[in-house]
């Protein structure tokens, strides 16, 4: 028997695992699946069930495979299955040899098919889809058994075989377990297990007229593969009975289903359905876009695996339903980012400032560190001239009582600069816009500390104007406007709450030379201003960079009270 990483705290379903090595119920073995049906890319609900299924597996020196379920033709494409691959692997996980597709088994299972018509289990029925509807009753009202359901064991093979050569037209005709049309759970009620499709499928060609219905499909691949724990998620409760009837009624390899709640995050939505329909109707760019909770969209975003399986270990497996606060992904991102990646200074919304004492040909190279958190990350030059960018939120010419930053008259630090000094204001005479600042320097204060011990109360981010390299920066906020979009008003869409600002594109930034051809993907925090990371869209003459998230800004929280 093989213990658990002692160092991950347990679950009720480790602790299920745990128990069945010790009874040795299936001969020490712990192999779960991860099974995709390959209808979108994947979310972070699915990076939840892969850091399970496979964290599981690595945790009990078990085997994960990656299964595609793919039995739903006509919503099924190769690039979304390309996609799971590259995301699973993205996330930090191996399937070895182990790539499997439910079409696989596509013989294996018409023939357990025919054996369970031929124990008299299972019947041709042509009752229309909308008939077996109303056949088939409701929560209160038992159903009413097919007129077809008495067919005999020699008419069913016959028809059976014939929906397969495709003699028939597509729902003209189903497949049915015979189970019980009267049981208390829908899903025994006589449910269809094969239909006819004529179409296309991505692996199999035209070779199928007939396709397996998920719950007969599922059951059956976990069991051809030996898995020992098949996990999935609550919604599949009530179909664990039909689950297990099909296995024990073949009399196969039978696998233990366990259900754990489904992920549900703030301010987005987790089903690909929806997600299908943001793409399709390009609320957002693709299913790439920063602001998707899928997970291409949040390695765009700068997301990295591992706050992403941090999140998920957080989270844990429970049976509860539950809505998770977006603002722990994020703080698994910030914690993850703040110890590793370069800090820089980037002016988001610059305000140009003039040193009048500063020599006009003159420029020097300061020292900056990068990352205080981590000496072993160095120092670097940064360029400091007589014009420089700030943030023009960090001036005030009529600054609020708390507000300590620049403003007239008053010396801020400038961060591993000099003590500067606002002297003027310069205006638009038009606008009466602020156009630019002139400050004074103190050459006594370089590297940002006073010999004669002053005290400022700010330190400024800022650039040196000539040095700086200009870019796009891409603000993003949630997508949507309500925490929780399960609670959306009667009659109206899910895409009613869409935030109409969940993307702001600045520009004209302007951030430190240092970072001049920075590739795509690298990730950096801007000083006082968030994590951000490179987008693919970058290029030399434009550098482009996505927020992956903002920092907590201080001053905007106190100012929100003191509009209260
Ligand atoms: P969706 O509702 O987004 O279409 P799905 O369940 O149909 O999701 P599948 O491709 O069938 O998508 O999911 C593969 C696996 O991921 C399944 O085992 C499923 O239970 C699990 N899964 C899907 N969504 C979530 C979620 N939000 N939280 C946890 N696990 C999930
Ligand atoms: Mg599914």
């Amino acid at each position: 028997m093989t213990a658990p990483d002692s160092t991950r705290p347990s679950d009720f379903i480790r602790d299920i695992i745990a128990e069945d090595l010790k009874t040795n119920k299936y001969d020490g073995r712990v192999h779960t699946r991860f099974p995709p049906e390959p209808n979108g890319y994947l979310h972070i609900g699915h990076a939840k069930s892969i850091c399970l299924n496979f964290g599981i597996a690595k945790d009990f020196k078990g085997l994960c495979n990656l299964r595609f379920d793919d039995t739903n033709p006509t919503k099924e494409e190769v690039e979304y299955v390309e996609s799971i691959k590259k995301d699973v692997r993205w996330l930090g996980f191996d399937w070895e040899d182990r790539l499997f597709y439910a079409s696989d088994y596509f013989e294996q299972m018409y023939q357990y098919a025919v054996q369970i018509i031929k124990m008299g289990k299972a019947y041709v029925c042509d009752l229309s889809a909308d008939e077996i509807r109303e056949y088939r009753g409701t929560l209160i009202e038992p159903g009413k058994d097919s007129p077809y359901r008495n067919r005999s064991v020699e008419e069913n093979l016959d028809l059976f075989e014939r929906m397969r050569a495709g003699e028939f037209p597509d729902g003209s005709r189903t497949l049915r377990a015979k189970i019980d049309m009267k049981s208390g759970n829908i899903n025994m009620r006589d449910p269809v297990m094969y239909r006819i499709l004529h179409a296309e499928h991505h692996r199999t060609g035209s070779k199928w007229y007939i396709y397996p219905m998920y719950d007969y499909a599922h059951c059956i691949s976990d069991s051809i593969e030996k898995i020992t724990h098949s996990i999935c998620t609550l919604e599949f409760e009530d179909h664990r009975p039909l689950y297990d009837w099909f296995l024990d009624e073949l009399n196969i390899y039978h696998p233990q289903q366990i259900e754990f709640a489904r992920l549900n995050l703030s301010y987005t939505v987790l089903s690909k359905r929806k997600l299908i329909e943001l793409v399709e109707q390009r609320y957002v760019t693709g299913w790439d876009d920063p602001r998707m909770p899928t997970i291409a969209g949040l390695r765009k975003r700068g997301y990295t695996p591992e706050s992403i399986r941090n999140f998920c270990e957080r989270i844990g497996a429970a049976k509860r339903d539950s809505i998770v606060d977006m603002a722990l992904l994020e703080y698994c991102i910030r914690e993850d980012l703040n110890k590793r990646v370069p800090r820089v200074m980037a002016v988001l919304r610059p305000l140009k400032v003039i040193i009048v004492n500063y020599p006009e040909n003159k420029a020097e190279e300061l020292d900056a560190i990068n990352n205080p958190e981590d000496p072993s990350m160095g120092m670097r030059k940064v360029p400091f001239s007589r014009v420089l960018y700030i943030e023009r939120d960090d001036f005030r010419e009529d600054p609020p009582k708390q507000f300590f930053r620049l403003a007239p008259g008053r010396e801020v630090r400038l961060r591993y600069g000099y003590y500067v000094k606002c002297v003027n204001v310069v205006k638009d005479e038009q606008t009466g816009k602020i156009v630019e600042l002139h400050c004074t320097y103190d050459p006594k204060t370089r590297g940002g500390d006073s010999p004669d011990g002053r005290k400022v109360k700010a330190t400024l981010h800022w650039v040196s104007a000539p040095h700086a390299l200009e870019a796009e920066v891409r603000l993003y906020d949630h997508l949507f406007l309500k925490a929780d979009l399960n609670d959306v008003e009667e009659g109206k869409d899910f895409k009613s709450n869409i935030n109409p600002n969940s993307l702001e594109v600045l520009r004209s930034c302007y951030i430190e030379p240092s970072l001049t051809g920075a590739a795509a993907g690298s990730r950096y925090q801007f000083e006082r201003m968030g994590y951000f990371c490179v987008d693919p869209d970058s290029s030399d003459k434009k550098p482009v960079f996505n927020r992956t998230v903002t920092l907590r800004d201080t001053w905007a929280k106190i100012e929100k009270t003191l509009i209260k």
